[in-house]
């Protein structure tokens, strides 16, 4: 495979940009080598500056569910940018944004769009210190949120992947009001609440975690956090940046019927287009600037082409039968996956939601951060690599969910299947 061109632009950046990127897993410092550069994409393939083609199981990190390129949502934001793009006043795609929005996930009453899924937990934190006067939050080891002061403690994703899960540069008194937890564990939950619980202004949770890999929430689990939170009076928070109309065309929650106070989304509300959302109860949500007291603007929020791009896409979402197609794609591909593994005589075990799924070197069940994090890292290595040389683009971090798209067809399965049984096997000798 040629790829001297994605080279030469490495080298320009390089001494540029850190790790010559703009977000640090696209480096693929952690799986060695150099990344592609993209050209364009479409459907279910990406395709780089030296013509390779793959298909691939990131879709910008999640954004692109319907597929690359999807031709109606290139058409919404084609049709929306020659009207301008950006106007400094309110435009009607944000109210038919926060219709579509607070429609398609009940929790949400009322809704406030920013500009990342950094963006919005950071706010959403802000409106649970804010309102219940209470400065500690708690989140879950191995969950990322974002780069947010607050959350760089225990990270997963990127932070996780790089050996930094606590960043310097985030000031101790900061990081010392987030309290964290083992992630699957009631008993840890229950003893923290006891022993800090007229503190803790919220919690918050990947309801399903993508970040240190995918990892389902143990049954009852999020439900206990839910008890817990409203019998101690703190805001319970999913962040559904990655899994909100991903799962379920309700997100997480309606996945597993269990209401939050705040939802956090990102990603797939956008298309695309740089994009968050954060909301949930009226009454916390009446108390955001300018209706109430706690502060937070964005010069960019509710761009009219972001808004564009995301409800076209949401519209795409909302077709009858979307997800449950998508979750049968995805049994097909983990399925394939680890009879193509056990066929290499390699140890992996899968977990998977419709259109996300984790895919661990280990021969054990995994739903901990522990487990995730004691998996065969140099089988996945040569995995990674295994499946690119052959066209297929799975994250290039053993702590990443895959991502599947409406634009995966059952032949892009097979074919991804079929490279995989070649790369099990040469991970199989690593
Ligand atoms: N929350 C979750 C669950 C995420 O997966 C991410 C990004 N991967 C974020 C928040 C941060 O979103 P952004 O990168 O848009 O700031």
């Amino acid at each position: 495979m040629n790829t001297s061109t994605s080279h030469d632009l490495f080298t320009r950046a390089l001494p540029l940009m850190p790790g010559g990127v703009n977000s640090p897993v696209r480096a693929f410092a952690s799986v060695g080598g150099e990344p592609f550069f993209a050209q364009r994409a479409e459907g279910a393939y990406l395709y780089d500056v030296d013509g390779n083609r793959y298909i691939d199981y990131i879709g910008s990190w999640g954004p692109m569910i319907a597929g690359h390129a999807h031709p109606k949502v290139i058409e919404a934001v084609m049709t929306t940018a020659r009207d301008g793009l950006s106007f400094g006043v309110p435009n009607a795609l944000e109210v038919t944004m926060a219709e579509t929005l607070t429609r398609m996930v009940p929790s949400l009453e009322m809704v406030r769009m920013v500009n990342s899924g950094t963006e919005a937990t950071l706010s959403a934190i802000r409106v649970a210190r804010g309102a219940t006067g209470r400065s500690r939050i708690v989140k879950l080891e191995g969950c990322y949120h974002g780069h947010g002061d607050s959350f760089l403690v225990k990270a997963g994703s990127g932070a996780l992947t790089f050996g930094l899960p606590n960043s310097p540069g985030v000031p101790s008194a900061l990081a010392d009001l987030t309290l964290t937890l083992p992630y699957n564990d009631l008993d840890a939950a229950t003893a923290l609440f006891d022993a800090h619980g007229d503190e803790i202004a919220g919690l918050i949770i990947e309801p399903i975690a993508g970040n240190m890999n995918c990892i389902l929430p143990r049954e009852g689990y999020l439900q206990h956090l839910r008890a817990l939170c409203t019998k101690h009076g703190a805001v319970l928070i999913f962040d559904e940046v990655m899994t909100g109309f991903r799962v379920a065309a309700g997100g997480a929650q309606q996945l597993f019927d269990v209401v939050p106070d705040l939802t956090t989304f990102g990603k797939i509300i956008g298309g695309g287009m740089p994009v968050g959302a954060y909301g949930g109860r009226r009454e916390l949500m009446e108390q955001v600037a300018p209706a109430g007291p706690i502060y937070q603007a964005g010069t960019l929020s509710g761009n009219p082409v972001a808004m564009a791009a995301g409800l076209a896409t949401l519209e795409l979402v909302r077709q009858p039968g979307f997800h449950a197609e998508l979750e049968a794609r995805t049994h097909l591909l983990c399925d394939g996956l680890e009879q193509a593994a056990a066929d290499a005589g390699v140890a992996v075990t899968t977990n998977r939601v419709p259109a996300m799924f984790g895919l661990f070197f280990t021969d054990q069940k995994v739903d901990t951060f522990t487990q995730a994090t004691a998996c065969n890292i140099n089988q996945f290595k040569t995995f990674f690599h295994g499946l690119l040389k052959r066209g297929v683009y799975f994250a290039p971090s053993a702590f990443e969910a895959g991502f599947l798209s409406a634009a995966h067809s059952e032949e892009d399965i097979e074919a991804t299947v079929d490279a995989a049984r070649h790369a099990f096997r040469e991970a199989a000798e690593a």
